[in-house]
């Protein structure tokens, strides 16, 4: 079985195209987590994926201290994609910001993207930081797709260049609206969760306008914004998504 001859079931995420005899450079990074953490050796193997090829058995072919090279050998699976759901946020807390980041990857997003709304409080945050961790989740989880973790975007920003095909789940704290909207749907969707501070009346009225918004209670109580993104998505995924 290929899978025994992989040590410790390391998967890493690469750039590089993935074809059968290509030869890849580790990075500096990368050569400290393959060589210095996971302990591999020449000939050892592992799987690298890329959100286009699919998932690739590799081997070390060189290493040092600071780089090193892979030769690509065979398919193990193919790209799995993600439903079409992307999730729209507002950045909190630096931990909790990354654990919706890692939560999404995980539980399956097309696109992550941090929203500015009138109450978001952090406007500070590492797109690229926010991307390593989202490799980092598929990476663990299994999946071979990362989600693109876009810039940072203001809420009215996004609702005027809006595509209308894309419906937007509006997780909606006055707790209005029903989850009986995504039955039978076949659109492509966004969640939207707000920050800790909620949505103004200014946003409310200004998102209820657009018909390509639902609003959607997520309960009787009060969520935290990261136990909101993860009930949505179960929501979400467990109605029309891959689940
Ligand atoms: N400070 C606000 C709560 C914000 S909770 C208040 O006290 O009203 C953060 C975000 O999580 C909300 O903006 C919303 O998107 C989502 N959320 C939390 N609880 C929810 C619920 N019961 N229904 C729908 N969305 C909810």
């Amino acid at each position: 079985m290929i899978g025994l001859m992989v040590q410790n079931k390391i998967r890493l995420f690469v750039e590089q195209e993935l074809y059968n005899g290509n030869s890849l450079v580790v990075s500096k990074k990368e050569a400290n987590y393959l060589f210095n953490v996971m302990r591999l050796k020449v000939g050892d193997h592992l799987h690298i994926f890329n959100n286009n090829n699919g998932e690739w058995l590799s081997k070390v072919t060189e290493k040092s201290k600071t780089t090193g090279s892979l030769e690509c050998l065979n398919k193990i699976a193919d790209s799995q994609k993600p439903p079409d759901v992307w999730l729209l946020f507002s950045p909190i807390k630096k931990s909790r910001t990354d654990f919706i980041v890692e939560k999404a990857t995980e539980m399956g997003v097309a696109k992550i993207m941090p929203i500015l709304t009138d109450h978001t409080n952090t406007t500070r945050i590492s797109k690229d930081r926010l991307q390593l961790h989202a490799i980092e989740a598929a990476e663990q989880c299994g999946t071979n797709f990362v989600p693109e973790v876009v810039d940072l975007k203001k809420l009215s920003d996004v609702l005027d260049l809006w595509s209308k095909d894309r419906m937007i789940m509006f997780c909606d704290e006055a707790k209005k609206g029903s989850t009986e909207i995504l039955k039978n749907s076949k659109n492509s969707w966004a969640i939207l969760i707000g920050p800790e501070g909620g949505f103004t009346d200014h946003e409310r009225i200004r998102l209820s306008s657009k018909n390509f918004v639902q609003n959607v209670s997520l309960g009787p109580r009060i969520l935290r914004a990261d136990t909101a993104v993860v009930a949505a998505l179960t929501l979400w995924q467990s109605s029309i998504g891959d689940w």
